[in-house]
């Protein structure tokens, strides 16, 4: 027996090369100091949350309210749930009541509450590459076999392909848009088509499947309208986090909802909370809760990112990479001029203290990922730099 259990130590191994690339990075930095050092590798939130959270999180705090400190029920605070359902229903135009809520630590503990909640020791979730590769892990945490599909060259979903891959024992797939790594943002048809191919593969297997719609990059969309999930398909589950609109990833604040005309609707709220509490979360952090519930709208104005976007994209348009124009979240994902992304990665950080991640970290190869969550001086100052490891394998 080894000090950790075999499948810990093999999940490890497999990550080791990420942490060897961002090892390079942080002993460059030392060497070089930050601002010498390129570093579009990470996915933190660079914009600071909106006034009107801070002013709401310090009315909570100075508040002389008794216990505000306690457990609060499973689910959440009521009046944080409202104000998620108010917003969602803005936003999506439906039906969706706070009793349909639970609140969870972002949206990784509300995707292992969902995952907890639906799947049987075996069940397939069907997931899209390029992806989040946390989830290979969380369908994995909770009995869940992955299934990987490819989305399509554009990186919208390949509804042909899902069906194909869709078996007796898938139990639900999983979609994130605007997505990472991609900075896709998908259109009502394409999930649209999704819905009908999960439909029909219901009637098809007898079975009853979900739609896990992960979008916690969903209010950071440039010049386009966001598809909504529920109009494509009725077993949807949406899960969602501020961690990215609020800037707030740090403080673990999500939530997961179901639409009251969604079958079972009631059933699956009960079993999210009872997973909720016997994951261990007990309750998403309550402060925040209190806060959220204090602030009067939850919808943010994006500007900061978007002029981050239009900067990123003349920068490496300039340089002469392939990728297409994102429309949401904060990543762009690239093509590399060789095939071997890890080795043009690698490159790029050793002889250009470049710092972007591989594709194949997320499912696709020949590609790179980079995130534009950072200072706007860094991406007006990186132009030579993309140009320059482009420009050494022409
Ligand atoms: N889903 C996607 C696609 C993400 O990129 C992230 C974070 O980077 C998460 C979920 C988890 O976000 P959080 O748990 O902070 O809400």
């Amino acid at each position: 027996h080894g000090a950790i259990s075999a499948k810990l130590a093999d999940q490890l191994e497999k990550g080791s090369w990420i942490r060897k690339l961002f090892d390079e990075g942080k002993r460059l930095t030392e060497i070089y100091g930050a601002d010498e050092v390129f570093d579009f590798s990470l996915g933190n939130p660079i914009v600071e949350p909106p006034a009107a959270f801070r002013q709401a999180l310090q009315d909570t705090i100075t508040d002389e309210q008794l216990g505000k400190h306690q457990y609060i029920p499973n689910q959440g605070l009521p009046a944080a749930r409202h104000k998620v359902a108010e917003y969602l229903n803005s936003r999506y135009g439906g039906k969706i009541v706070q009793e349909h809520v639970v609140m969870t630590v972002g949206a990784g503990g509300g995707l292992n509450v969902v995952c907890k909640s639906l799947l049987n020791p075996g069940d397939e979730v069907i997931l899209l590459t390029p992806y989040f590769v946390e989830y290979d892990y969380y369908a994995d945490n909770h009995g869940g076999i992955p299934v990987h599909v490819a989305l399509a060259d554009d990186f919208s979903i390949d509804t042909k392909r899902v069906a194909e891959a869709i078996t007796s024992r898938t139990r639900a797939i999983i979609v994130n848009t605007p997505g990472n790594p991609t900075g896709k943002l998908l259109s009502q048809q394409n999930l649209n088509e999704l819905g009908d191919v999960l439909k029909e593969a219901e009637k098809k297997h007898g079975s009853l499947l979900y739609l896990l719609y992960d979008d916690p990059y969903s209010q950071l969309v440039y010049d386009a309208v966001p598809p909504n999930p529920f109009e494509a398909y009725s077993r949807t589950i949406l899960i969602s986090s501020f961690s990215k609109d609020l800037g707030i990833a740090g403080e673990r604040l999500g939530y997961v909802a179901v639409d009251s005309s969604t079958e079972h609707a009631a059933l699956l709220a009960q079993a999210f909370v009872f997973s909720n509490r016997t994951l261990g979360f007990v309750n998403a952090p309550v402060l925040m809760q209190r806060a959220l519930a204090r602030m009067e709208s939850l919808t943010v104005e994006q500007n900061e990112y978007r002029k981050r976007r239009d900067l990123m994209v003349a920068v490496l348009q300039e340089a002469g990479y392939e990728f297409d124009v994102p429309q949401g979240g904060f990543f762009i994902f690239p093509k590399t001029p060789i095939a071997d992304d890890v080795e043009f990665c690698l490159k790029a950080v050793q002889d250009h203290r470049l710092l972007i991640v591989p594709g194949s970290g997320f499912g696709r190869g020949g590609h790179f990922r980079l995130s534009y969550s950072v200072p706007i001086r860094q991406i007006e100052r990186s132009g030579p730099v993309f140009k320059a490891v482009l420009d050494s394998y022409r």
